[in-house]
């Protein structure tokens, strides 16, 4: 992951580098650092924290060209020395780095070098300055034929120079204030400027205070369109304590507006294949359960569907139908084992569908068939809001194709309310050291989603499982340490789910229903009624709030959770 900014030009660099890293923070925190030049000399400062901590070291720095870094570490632990920037071994070359080297140890074993870091970044800038060519552009275009992997670079040279690229990790290059820049996230550029550059796989820019110049991979100049930013909707940050809260928060107009563009615009500007046959999903993390409830509405329209773990799927030997749709779904639309399947797909020749939160993304420039949703800018690293916008969406988009009207899903919007989850739950939930989330049906799906953000943000030990299949194995986790976490909202499988708690209860374990109907003999928080099919999109709410105060009381910061970041562009 790792965020990038670098700037020259007349403008306040500093503050600029400093603002920048800090919206650039949710992709990696585990330390950060800038590089400018002082005296005629690069200058390093680096630290293990976040971007307040850097900004402290930082105060006083005047320099009107700077490279700036925040890590989420591959390769070489979270200490100082493998923080970002790395010096090249004159010292006359300063590189930040967002990606993976794969053979830097190949390359490093050809390299006389005294190593500072054991980051493959530093492997790379000395590659660079080893190359004969006569100037920066041309060493950087040399040195990028020789790396395997991914990178988005931008490096500062003693001269004052800047040189950026990018391979498979995002850099966006733009002009602000007379100065121009070179970041990793467009929000970066929000309320600076409304427009900028994407760079394209080994592309390549040099920025210097006149202006920037474009090369292809030959070196060949080349003639960039600008294009334009759309605007950073924050929908409503009503609560500003974290990111994630106030995210959460933001449920119900993300619902409305997901509700009302598709209601306005419908899907007829997406493309399926005429003889639609299949749908399938694939994603990461809590896309992938989005993904896994998507499936559950298509086959409720007579559609076979599938969903898939990226990074298990591009490795995979599914059988390709020619005659289904591939859905990508991924909030950032850079996630790169997503992508990577993606690559694999259009190779097939399959039709390809984009779900994506971000304009411009990579996912949706190779999918080229694009739904987007409406989640507004997602900072925390835990996703909440856009998940519901992704499984909403997709209601609607299954709607469209099964030809069903949406009333439920106005209804279920227009009654759509955040339930709190009680601190008396929160603080009853805490005496456990394991939790289960179980559940059947769209249920479990909510369990699993349930689970992954209680260990995200508060890393406590939990699963969450199919509740028929607890006998087959799980139950024997069960004791009086567990507590069990039912979610019941799907009807046909009531009877069963409420036998499975029993054996729970009889083993020791104890009980917490989210449930939209009352059941004596259980604590329970109870929840509002909507259809059944969109019954996820209520019951993950409180659930995402567990998390959060769990996540609070064990004295966490939601928004960073350990060993995290978010937009996973490294496999
Ligand atoms: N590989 C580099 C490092 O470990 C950059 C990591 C990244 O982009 O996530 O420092």
């Amino acid at each position: 992951m790792c965020g990038i900014c670098a700037c020259i030009g007349n403008f306040l660099c500093k503050d600029f580098i400093i603002d920048g890293l800090k919206k650039l923070e949710y992709r990696g925190y585990d330390s950060a650092g800038i590089s400018f030049i002082d005296n005629n000399a690069l200058k390093v400062i680096k630290t293990v924290g976040d971007i307040d901590a850097l900004s402290k070291l930082a105060e006083g720095v005047k320099a009107d060209a700077i490279i700036g870094h925040t890590r989420w570490a591959t390769h070489g632990g979270v200490t100082v020395e493998n923080a970002h920037p790395h010096l090249s071994k004159s010292g006359k070359l300063a590189i930040v780095h967002n990606g993976v080297i794969e053979n830097y140890k190949d390359l490093k074993a050809q390299m006389d070098v005294e190593w500072k870091s054991s980051t493959d970044s530093e492997v790379f800038v000395n590659l660079i300055e080893r190359q004969k060519e006569d100037c920066l552009i041309r060493k950087v275009i040399s040195a990028s034929k020789k790396v395997e992997g991914s990178f988005a670079i931008a490096l500062l040279s003693a001269d004052g120079e800047i040189v950026a690229g990018r391979r498979e990790n995002p850099l966006y290059i733009a002009e602000v204030d007379g100065g121009f820049v070179a970041t990793s996230d467009l929000y970066v550029l929000s309320e600076k400027t409304e427009n900028y550059f994407a760079l394209e796989n080994d592309e390549f820019a040099v920025l210097k205070k006149s202006g920037v110049e474009f090369y292809d991979k030959n070196g060949e100049k080349i003639a960039k369109k600008q294009q334009k930013i759309e605007k950073f909707n924050k929908i409503s940050a009503k609560f500003k304590n974290t990111h994630m809260e106030s995210e959460i928060f933001e449920a119900k107009d993300v619902l409305e507006k997901t509700l009302d563009f598709y209601l306005k615009y419908g899907f007829s500007t997406i493309k399926i294949p005429k003889n639609l046959q299949e749908i399938n999903f694939i994603a990461c993390g809590t896309a992938y359960h989005s993904g896994l409830v998507a499936a559950e509405y298509f086959k409720k329209i007579g559609l076979p569907s599938h969903t898939y773990i990226a990074s298990e799927f591009r490795y995979g030997n599914e059988v390709l139908n020619l005659n289904a749709l591939y859905v990508f779904i991924s909030q950032s639309g850079e996630t790169a084992d997503t992508i990577a399947s993606a690559k694999l797909i259009k190779e097939s020749g399959c039709k390809m569908l984009a779900v994506t939160n971000t304009q411009n993304c990579f996912l949706n420039q190779i999918c080229q068939n694009v739904l987007p949703t409406f989640a507004g800018k997602e900072i925390a690293v835990a996703s909440t809001k856009a998940y519901l916008a992704q499984v909403f969406s997709l209601y609607l988009f299954a709607c469209f194709l099964g030809g069903r009207d949406v009333k439920e899903a106005s209804d279920a919007v227009s009654k759509f309310e955040i339930v709190d989850f009680p601190d008396s739950l929160t603080q009853y939930a805490l005496k456990f050291k394991k939790i289960i989330f179980v559940g059947r049906g769209l249920d479990y799906i909510t369990a699993l989603e349930a689970s992954l953000k209680l260990k995200e943000i508060s890393y406590i030990n939990s699963i969450a499982i199919a509740s028929g299949e607890l006998k087959h194995g799980t139950l024997a986790l069960v004791d009086n340490e567990t507590l069990v976490v039912g979610i019941l909202t799907q009807q046909k499988t009531r009877e069963k789910f409420l036998t499975n708690l029993e054996e729970v209860k009889a083993r020791g374990g104890e009980i917490l229903l989210v449930s939209n109907c009352i059941e004596e003999g259980y604590n329970c928080l109870t929840l509002p009624n909507c259809a059944e099919d969109l019954m996820p999109i209520y019951s993950v709410v409180p659930l995402q709030i567990f998390a959060l105060k769990m996540c609070k009381k064990l004295g966490f910061n939601p928004d960073k959770p350990r060993n995290l970041a978010k937009s996973v562009t490294v496999e």
